[in-house]
């Protein structure tokens, strides 16, 4: 008996794998073109990490005009989630995150290169498997649970590397015959890889990321083929990858150290590798150290979180290209207006270490990008936003006509309002544009002018004198001048400023008293917009009250 009859044995029905290298043609793009894919297992929600990673694979394959896929790996059956395919599916499409093929749902995928999903690619395994086999370069083992268990107490015990190989590898080197009448009996068994690799040489690799690294060779005889029948993650990821025609693999950090034996895998196979970017996991600081965001402990691990906070998600999206090169930041000073799309983003400028996540950034990142929003794009969102989490919101927001005014205020000219950062906030901001909301503020405080007769007067005369909603900007600035003149303050702050003793106050503290008496605050946008949305009645209103 020889290795193909032993393969023969184990995968009598499957195909030789000339037919899915015909199947799978190279793909026909241009030069440079980068083929990439996210693979994420469906065991869960959609982290912010995962969204960090296929947010730099989407971006790589635009910018060079490549292929993004996506590819459910659900090899571990154990693990996988109910309805975490979907779940995934949906939560990228909503951060406008598209694939140029693959699952499209649970189901069904789209394009030429498929199955997308492993599950269904187990005859695609078996055939390399078996041209594995064949040559003898793989092998079935036979080892059960507690053979393995003994054997690794004894390389603890003995101080020696733990792992299936070399002299370890107890089933290496059965012969065809043992193995073939072991198979015929109905034992249970895996099949693993015959490690050519040796510990004490060195590989020499470049990590697209991390750039150059040395490895020791791998010598451990992976298993590839599970007892269920499926394949182990190292083992699909060169089949899907190399029958998928993937060009750069943008992975979680945490493969680094596989690196070795996947090459092994390609090299086995007599198929050319990938390029490999290894993302570094997305940090917190928690008092004086570093973790990694965590599933259980930080809430905005979970990208759903950031829908429930209503945080636009091109904020989330331009924060995460801010973690990813941080010459972004100068690049959005320079550009504020157009489109993180059209950043050039480099995978060798990204940090090497762990990227660090701070809320307060995102949260200021979120306030530039809203700020460039025109009050449509503004209502939209937060309306969208409302009618999910805010039913109070939603009614104010009924008005569109009226929303879109307020929205409105300093919004659209050269030097927006920065004041909100997620739509959760904006029910406060503009509380008091609202009678009702307005009409429920008990407290006023007014600033540095506190005496009440003094507000009394100034509101009077402000009302009686100066107020006039046909007024355009600089009339109504110069007529604020002349009500703080005719009161006795300074009608410049500069002038008080050269004279303090001269004056109780300045233009400034009057027009805060007006801002205080219409609106309920100290800070506000610019009280002219204000004035000339609530209009003549509701201003004369509030005045009077
Ligand atoms: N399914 C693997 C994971 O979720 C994919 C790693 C890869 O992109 O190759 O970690």
């Amino acid at each position: 008996m020889d290795y193909k009859e032993l393969a023969d044995l184990i995968f009598p029905n499957a195909k030789d794998i000339s037919y899915y290298e015909e199947k799978y043609p190279e793909r026909n793009l241009e030069e440079g073109a980068v083929v990439t894919r996210y693979a994420p297992s469906p065991t869960g929600f959609l982290h912010i990490g995962s969204l960090f990673q296929v947010l730099i694979a989407s971006l790589m394959a635009r910018k060079t005009n490549g292929v993004n896929f996506l590819r459910i790996e659900d090899t571990d059956q154990k693990r996988e989630i109910e309805g975490a395919t979907d779940a995934v599916i949906a939560g990228l499409k909503d951060f406008g995150i598209h694939f140029d093929e693959g699952m499209i749902s649970n189901e069904e995928g789209k394009g030429e290169y498929g199955p997308y999903k492993q599950s269904q690619r187990k005859e695609i395994y078996e055939s390399y498997a078996k041209y594995l086999l064949a040559q003898g370069k793989a092998y079935p083992c036979f080892a059960s649970q507690e053979e393995l268990e003994e054997m690794r107490k004894k390389q603890e015990s003995a101080k020696i590397r733990t792992g299936y190989y070399g002299v370890w590898a107890k089933y290496r080197n059965l012969s065809v015959e043992d193995a073939a009448e072991k198979i015929k009996n109905g034992e249970q068994f895996v099949i693993r890889l015959k490690s050519p690799g040796n510990e004490e040489k060195k590989i020499k690799h470049k990590d697209a990321i991390k750039g150059n690294v040395e490895f020791p060779e791998n010598d451990q005889d992976i298993i590839i083929i599970k007892g269920d029948g499926l394949p182990t993650y190292h083992f699909a990821h060169a089949i899907d990858d190399h029958l998928m025609h993937t060009t750069l693999v943008v992975r979680g950090e945490e493969w680094f150290s596989s690196v070795p034996t996947h090459l092994q895998l390609f090299y086995v196979l007599g198929f050319k590798p990938p390029k490999y970017a290894h993302i570094p996991t997305i940090m917190k600081m928690d008092g004086e150290s570093k973790r990694k965001l965590s599933k259980r402990k930080d809430p905005e691990a979970n990208v759903a979180y950031y829908s429930e906070e209503g945080i636009p998600k091109e904020s989330v999206l331009e924060y995460l290209l801010n973690i990813a090169n941080s010459n972004f930041e100068i690049w959005r000073k320079q550009n504020p207006n157009i489109s993180m799309n059209e950043f050039d983003f480099q995978l060798n400028k990204m940090g090497v270490s762990g990227a660090l996540f701070d809320m307060v950034k995102m949260l200021d990142v979120s306030k530039n990008v809203i700020s460039r929003m025109n009050a449509q794009e503004v209502y939209e969102n937060a309306l969208n936003w409302a009618n999910g989490y805010d039913k109070e919101l939603a009614k104010m927001l009924q008005d569109k006509e009226y929303g879109l005014k307020v929205l409105g205020i300093e919004r659209g000219n050269s030097k927006p309002r920065k004041d909100i950062s997620k739509w959760s906030e904006l029910k406060d901001n503009i509380s008091y544009m609202y009678n009702e909301k307005f009409d429920q503020i008990t407290e006023f405080s007014y600033g540095k002018i506190s005496d009440e007769s003094e507000i009394s007067k100034i509101v009077k005369l402000y009302e009686e004198k100066y107020f006039d909603i046909n007024d355009d900007k600089q009339t109504w600035f110069d007529k604020m001048k002349d009500l703080a003149e005719e009161l006795g303050y300074a009608r410049e702050v500069k002038m008080f400023k050269s004279e303090p003793e001269k004056w109780p106050g300045h233009v400034g503290d009057i027009s805060t008293v007006i801002r205080v008496k219409l609106t309920g605050r100290q800070n506000t946008p610019d009280l002219y917009e204000i004035i000339n949305v609530l209009g003549s009645q509701e201003v004369k209103r509030r005045l009077q009250k």
